[in-house]
């Protein structure tokens, strides 16, 4: 970091947002009201996204928010991103997480590691009308993800993908896949390969859909790469790096979902909030009880402490300094604090929270998903623990 951003950034309160920042979120909070709020219970109910609300994220362009402008991009920071999923996910996690995947693991593995010509022909796509996915995780390897069984073998002026991927996000949708398979197996998981690869690609087909619990608008599904022929130039990064593209992009992705979780418990505050201002027990309304306002100040307070650590990571991310710790423990305790605040809710609601006619039970249902995707709360543990014990970051840096 130069001098002059380091003296800039000194002394910034984390939660106070530049005048394009407070700007951006003012318009993504207006939309996701709009327009989401509307049919969230319906997208949930029917596990499906609305097409209508993903060309309408691209037509706002939050599809490309770190991608310069000479790929169609907004060229903003990794931070605009984060308030992004923030707000959408306060509303709606699944979009959140739409929007999420989008940015800081398709766009920014692109961007990070695709070369001139790749640039040119996806991240315009990206940022414009073409969803994306990143497709790591299989059947058998999923917090072990480099034991994956994906192989890609030269063959010409192509590269032959076979084998299946599980649990890929935005899977239905999506026209254009990050996808790691080992292409030389014997070297250990210093064969893994990361490809581009788009869904009209010989030997391509997306699998069974999950009907999950949580995020149920969000599509997961299988990949079925079976002798999927990706031209060479579509190979991303180095031969054989294909590990580093995975670790370096995830590491900043899960401080998207970081932003998820934040926004959801936040959306599940307010419900709280509001909910006991109005139902009234033994003649007044429950939010005047004592025993409800300490509920609803604790929820607040790690709330608070959440989204700093979510803010604290992503800010630190875009300052070029290192992050890597920050970005875990954000996602863990993010998680964590959602889950708890989602639960709060529904309890605050009582038997109106046990039901889908109110919104929190669905938020409830969502949050769990925070401590499983994007490296589950053990592998975050072990990320942290690694990285104090060996001294590589410091407790304070
Ligand atoms: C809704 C959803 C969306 C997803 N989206 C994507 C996506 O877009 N792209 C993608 O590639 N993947 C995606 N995933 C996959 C996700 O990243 C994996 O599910 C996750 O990494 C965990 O892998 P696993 O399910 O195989 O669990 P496992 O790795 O089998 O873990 C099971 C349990 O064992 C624990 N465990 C495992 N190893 C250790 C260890 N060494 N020490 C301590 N505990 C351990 C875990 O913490 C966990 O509690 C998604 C998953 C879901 C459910």
């Amino acid at each position: 970091m130069s001098k002059a951003a380091a003296e800039l950034l000194t002394g910034s309160p984390l939660t106070a947002y530049s005048e394009d920042e407070r700007m951006f979120r003012a318009s993504v909070r207006e939309f996701a009201e709009g327009e989401i709020r509307p049919r969230v219970e319906h997208m949930d109910e029917e596990a499906k996204m609305d097409q209508a609300i993903i060309r309408q994220l691209f037509d706002l362009g939050l599809m490309g928010i770190e991608t310069p402008e000479e790929y169609g991009g907004a060229g903003a920071s990794f931070f605009t991103a984060i308030i992004g999923v923030e707000e959408l996910s306060r509303v709606d996690p699944s979009v959140g997480v739409l929007m999420d995947v989008q940015n800081t693991l398709v766009n920014n593995a692109i961007i990070r590691w695709g070369n001139a010509e790749q640039k040119k022909k996806y991240l315009p796509r990206l940022a414009s009308d073409a969803l994306g996915a990143y497709a790591l995780s299989e059947a058998g390897s999923g917090s072990d993800a480099f034991a994956m069984q994906t192989r890609a073998v030269e063959q010409g002026d192509h590269y032959v993908l076979s084998g299946q991927k599980l649990w890929i996000t935005n899977g239905n949708e999506a026209e254009i896949f990050i996808v790691f398979a080992n292409a030389k197996p014997e070297e250990g998981y210093r064969g893994i390969t990361a490809f581009i690869v788009e869904k009209g690609f010989e030997g391509f087909s997306v699998g069974k859909k999950e009907n999950k619990l949580g995020i149920r608008a969000s599509s997961t599904t299988e990949i079925i790469l079976d002798g999927c022929r990706v031209p060479k130039e579509n190979l991303l990064g180095e031969f054989g790096k294909g590990y580093k593209v995975s670790i370096e992009t995830l590491n900043e992705g899960r401080i998207g979902i970081g932003a998820q979780m934040i926004g959801l418990a936040r959306g599940a505050l307010e419900h709280a909030i509001r909910y006991t201002a109005e139902r009234e027990q033994f003649g007044k309304p429950i939010g005047q009880f004592q025993g409800v306002q300490f509920q609803l100040a604790e929820m607040a307070t790690e709330l608070e402490a959440a989204r700093l650590m979510v803010y604290n990571a992503a800010r630190l991310k875009d300052a070029g300094l290192p992050f890597v710790k920050e970005a875990a423990m954000a996602k863990l305790y993010s998680s964590r604090v959602a889950e708890k605040v989602a639960s709060k809710a529904i309890e605050l609601y009582g038997g109106y929270g046990f039901v889908k006619d109110y919104p929190v039970e669905k938020l409830w249902r969502d949050s769990k998903i925070g401590a499983i995707y994007e490296g589950t709360s053990n592998m975050q543990l072990q990320t942290i623990a690694k990285l104090i014990t060996s001294g590589k970051q410091p407790l304070a840096q």
